[in-house]
């Protein structure tokens, strides 16, 4: 059975270049002869039948937003059977054969129980944190690094006008990428990252009083939120160095901006991807990127893979950065 209707999502957290994915969907479905539906606020808008025909011009103007045009939501009610058989009713009342689900690895949990039940879905990987194990580079996370970037730069100024330490959490709950290439781009002195437990007296302490010793005055801590406590280590660096610091929590600013050439390029591929291959009528698949190809995998095998951290980049920044 050849499909002929496709409906578009996302869900969990928002990431920059989501917008240009779902053009990428809308427009190669609609220009292979399919009808594309939008469903808001992820799997609650299938739940809720909350969704919408779209034309070529429905994703007009986006490509250059950060954000989803489609809203996104955390929906606890999908992950009961009742949401799912919810969910999948409103795929068969209006003739859907196919979903496209933009975002992490809770939702491509989704996804695929929703395959399962009968629904063929396809999975793009949209999240700042570039933690999905099978993609080398997720949607988003291209726009948050130079966001990140861009933010410590202006902490730098200040930092260094005052001789400070700027001690500076990044999103990254349980994956410490954006931290580590963040660091690097900034020219931390010390990066903590949920990966590598750290020894505050070695790793930070002595670090900062080596650099000290040769004429650097002023200093940049990149924190990982899932290591966090940056108030106390912005204290605790004060204390053991006598260096005044101060603790910034970079936030949602970090999700959001008009995406990076590499964001809207990777998601426009990605979302192309996902239609072509639920019209090849494969079905429970992520699209990823490997070696700078896009390629796909089964979303049971995807979940289960390990992405490993980067222990030589890690080592280069701190040696780097003395
Ligand atoms: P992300 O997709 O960014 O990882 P979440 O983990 O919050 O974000 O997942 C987004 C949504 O996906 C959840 O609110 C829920 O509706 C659905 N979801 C998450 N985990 C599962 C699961 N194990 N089974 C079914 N649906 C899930």
């Amino acid at each position: 059975m050849s499909i002929k209707k496709i409906a578009v999502l996302t869900s969990g957290g928002d990431a920059p270049g989501m917008n240009a994915a779902i053009r990428a969907v809308a427009r190669t479905g609609i220009s292979k002869g399919l009808e594309v539906f939008g469903v808001y606020r992820g799997y609650n808008g299938l739940i809720h039948g909350d969704i919408f025909p779209m034309n070529l011009r429905s994703v007009s103007d986006i490509i250059h937003r950060g954000g989803t045009m489609l809203y996104t939501a955390r929906s606890p009610e999908f992950c009961t059977e009742e949401g799912m058989q919810k969910a999948i009713k409103t795929c068969r009342e209006n003739g859907i054969d196919g979903v496209v689900v933009i975002g992490g690895d809770g939702s491509f949990r989704g996804a695929q129980d929703l395959t399962k039940r009968g629904m063929p879905c396809i999975g793009i990987p949209g999240t700042i944190d570039n933690d999905i194990s099978c993609c080398e580079y997720t949607i988003g996370y291209d726009t948050a690094m130079n966001t990140c970037m861009e933010m410590v730069d202006k902490l730098r100024d200040t930092a260094q006008s005052h001789d400070r330490c700027s001690v500076v959490e990044v999103m990254g709950r349980n994956a410490g990428y954006l931290a580590l290439n963040v660091g690097i781009a900034v020219g931390a002195t010390s990066v903590l990252v949920p990966e590598v437990p750290y020894d505050f007296e070695r790793d930070i302490v002595s670090r900062m009083k080596t650099t000290s010793s040769t004429g650097k005055k002023h200093f940049i801590i990149v924190v990982a939120e899932g290591v966090g406590g940056v108030m106390d280590i912005a204290d605790r660096i004060q204390e053991g160095t006598g260096i005044e610091s101060r603790a910034t929590i970079l936030g949602h600013v970090q999700r959001g901006g008009s995406p990076t050439v590499r964001d809207r390029v990777l998601a426009s591929e990605m979302g192309h991807k996902a239609v072509e291959l639920l019209m090849d009528g494969k079905s429970n698949r992520v699209v990823a990127t490997q070696n700078d190809q896009i390629v796909d995998f089964d979303i049971e095998a995807a979940l289960r893979m390990k992405k490993p951290f980067n222990f030589e980049l890690y080592n280069m920044a701190h040696q780097i950065s003395i």
